[in-house]
């Protein structure tokens, strides 16, 4: 869809990797997933997962699960217990290969060590100030560290005394020592290990000093025989500084990185700096709120794992970034779950609705179809009886021309019932609508009169009596603009991004106890939410039946 190389499930990435397997270059293809454990996984996640994850099923190969957790300020054990259940969910299995860039620190030491060996790093005791400063820029070549030319063994008796703990952070890093004049910055002597006096949550206290994404990365990925490093377009840049580790260390294997782009998607940010902010600043209820693109959020929604696996599929793998239509996601999500979520009833902004010939006390149940295009999923009763819920935008005291649903004097079908006639309307103290009172045709049992007579609309209901209150969270768009900004989206978010109302649910829906969303006849997809409780039901919606956030956007 993004670009003109996606036909039928191919893609560049999947042609390179077609042709080293036809070429014998490679014998068989070894991928990654490598997330830093320092937040929950987001739709642009599932973007790599199922690209990584796919290629190796397709091609017969293996997908690892490597934790980047090079970082351990800001990484958790939580993270990784959430990014393990995440990737699962949405349907993949890494096997025995769950691996931890934290696993390779001592061959990562003994491969810094080797490269000071070589005269290829050096301890530099500048600031992170000074090295900045002296990086130079785009336009303006770097300059040397004064302690570039240090012997190899002050740089080892240093190394090692770093890694001991003998200077607080920021006192010294190590080096590689590659040409501070390069066109490209990465390689203008970049920073393989810091000091950082934190602890981790695997090695704990051990290690005072970590290193840099740069080092870790491309080792790790040699250490996995990992044959195809697939990556964001971000890190095309550090390809060069990859390359350079790679010929540079005695390696096991020679991993080859390739990038593509990242997804964007209107009305969202995927970013997991923005994420942690918005959880940490009470901005939503937490990281799988049904309002966050986590997988976690998007999983509480309702939205099927089938349907993100599906997205990423039409969204195709291109070599320039571009921002997906949100609507595209959607749509997706509503075939998926058209296909499959079960039909029921429910009204959620209740107008009650009296029969008046129908008698008090009597109750009837009518059979209404669990699926209609799936026969497999059965049937069910619903109760009818003399009080009725419908839903209040389905009257009208005075409609206008192309309204066909209920208003003073019309007939209408009761979905899977009767056809009941408006003779009423009933007001408060305010002048609001307060009830209707209607007739029904006791012959239109089943939603056809015997005269074929017809209606323009059909409406659904609930019975009064039996009808189940549920908390109904209603969700829209949690930025208020198709192209938020980062930088200040605290100012973006929307206001209505969360709409709580009591809705009055058939009863079937207390005790079903589907695994994913129904739909909601005539309004959308729910889910119901994990904060249920005896005697308490929340539902959330997973999306409605047609797209409603161009009209928050006010560019309807
Ligand atoms: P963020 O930009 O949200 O902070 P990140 O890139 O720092 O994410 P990582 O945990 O490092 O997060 O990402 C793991 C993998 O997922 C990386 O290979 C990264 O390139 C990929 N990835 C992250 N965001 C996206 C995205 N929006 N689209 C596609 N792939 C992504
Ligand atoms: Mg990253």
């Amino acid at each position: 869809m993004s670009d003109e190389s996606t036909t039928a499930g191919r893609d560049f990435i999947r042609d390179i990797v077609a042709e080293d397997l036809a070429s014998g270059r490679e014998k068989g293809v070894v991928t990654r997933f490598p997330p830093e454990p320092n937040g929950y996984l987001h739709l642009g996640h599932a973007k790599s997962i199922c690209l990584n994850f796919g290629i190796a099923e397709e091609f017969g190969g293996r997908c690892h699960l490597r934790f980047d957790d090079t970082n351990p300020t800001k990484e958790e054990q939580e993270y990784i217990d959430a990014i393990e259940r995440d990737v699962r969910w949405l349907g993949y299995d890494w096997g025995k290969h769950l691996h931890f860039a934290s696993d390779y620190f001592e061959q990562l030491y003994a491969w810094a060590q080797h490269l000071i060996r070589e005269g290829k790093a050096y301890v530099d005791d500048q600031s992170q100030e000074e090295i900045r400063v002296t990086r130079g820029t785009l336009t303006e070549p770097g300059q040397n560290s004064p302690f570039r030319e240090r012997s190899v063994e002050e740089n080892l008796d240093l190394f090692a005394r770093m890694r001991a703990g003998e200077f607080p952070n920021g006192a010294r890093v190590l080096r590689a020592k590659i040409d501070m004049t390069s066109g490209n910055i990465n390689l203008r002597d970049p920073v393989l290990y810091r000091i950082l006096h934190a602890h981790h949550p695997r090695t704990g206290d051990t290690w005072k000093i970590y290193p840099s994404y740069d080092f870790a990365h491309g080792q790790s990925d040699a250490l996995e025989h990992i044959t195809h490093s697939i990556c964001t377009l971000e890190f095309a840049d550090h390809r060069p500084l990859y390359d350079w580790c790679i010929d540079n260390l005695p390696v096991p294997s020679r991993p080859h990185q390739y990038e593509f782009a990242r997804l964007n998607v209107t009305y969202t940010l995927l970013s997991k700096r923005v994420l942690t902010e918005l959880v940490r600043g009470g901005h939503v209820a937490g990281w799988d709120d049904p309002r966050m693109p986590t997988l976690a959020g998007l999983q509480r929604r309702g939205i099927p794992a089938e349907a993100l696996r599906e997205f990423v599929k039409r969204i195709g793998v291109a070599k320039a970034n571009s921002t997906v239509d949100l609507g595209m996601f959607d749509f997706v999500v509503r075939e998926v779950l058209n296909r499959t979520a079960p039909r029921r009833m429910a009204v959620l902004n209740p107008l009650k609705v009296v029969i008046e010939n129908y008698p008090e006390g009597q109750s009837e149940t009518l059979d209404a179809v669990n699926h209609p295009d799936d026969p497999a999923q059965g049937s069910r009763q619903i109760p009818f009886s003399r009080e009725l819920y419908i839903e209040r935008d389905d009257f009208m005291e005075n409609p206008p021309k192309k309204f066909f649903r209920m208003a003073p004097g019309r007939e209408v079908r009761l979905r899977y019932g009767y056809f009941i006639t408006c003779r009423d309307v009933i007001k408060n103290a305010a002048g609001e609508v307060v009830e209707l009172r209607c007739t029904y045709d006791p012959a239109t049992r089943g939603g056809n009169a015997p005269d074929g007579r017809k209606v323009k609309a059909t409406i659904h209901w609930v019975s009064a009596a039996e009808a189940v209150p549920a908390e109904v969270r209603l969700y829209n768009v949690l930025f208020n603009t198709p192209q938020p900004e980062a930088a200040n989206f605290a100012e973006q978010i929307n206001p209505q991004s969360l709409e709580v109302v009591t809705g009055m649910l058939e009863p079937a829906l207390a005790s079903d106890n589907f695994a994913g969303a129904v739909q909601f006849e005539r309004q959308g997809y729910f889910v119901r939410d994990k904060d249920s409780a005896p005697g308490k039901l929340v539902f959330n919606r997973t999306v409605g039946l047609r797209d409603s956030y161009a009209k928050v956007a006010g560019d309807a």
